[in-house]
């Protein structure tokens, strides 16, 4: 039987964030898109911005289709392309010299700022 010294001694009790997921999750698919990444420098900015638009673009574009063909979103369809939406926002956060990691942390510490001021409703990017 595995014992809580054994759990301890692998890291087990420091692999997870105080939201329990793993730390090294995102750094590990940050990571993963790096090596995906087919362009550099300018090219690469553009070519990760225009890629992240367009599959935001797709995200809206499946939802409009299902409104005016009166079909049923589907769900898996939709989480594909957040995918690719995850995909792009990991690119361009390894392109800025972050991660996706300290993205989630910082839109997290954001928000729950915000929300502790009754500040979610409104708009303006530093209220
Ligand atoms: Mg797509």
């Amino acid at each position: 039987m595995i014992s809580e010294n054994d759990l301890d001694e692998i890291g087990y009790f420091t692999m997870f964030d105080k939201n329990n997921v793993p730390k090294n999750a995102f750094e590990a698919y940050s990571q993963w898109v790096e090596g995906k990444i087919l362009t550099k420098g300018l090219e690469r900015q553009m070519e990760n911005t225009l890629g992240l638009v367009g599959e935001v673009g797709e995200v809206a574009e499946k939802l409009k289709k299902s409104i005016r063909d009166k079909t049923e979103l589907s769900k898996d369809d939709m989480i594909k392309e957040l995918g690719d939406v995850l995909f792009y926002t990991a690119a361009l956060a390894n392109l800025y010299g972050s991660t996706l990691k300290k993205v989630a942390d910082i839109n997290q510490e954001k928000l729950n700022s915000r929300q502790a001021r009754n500040k979610l409703h409104g708009s303006g990017d530093n209220r």
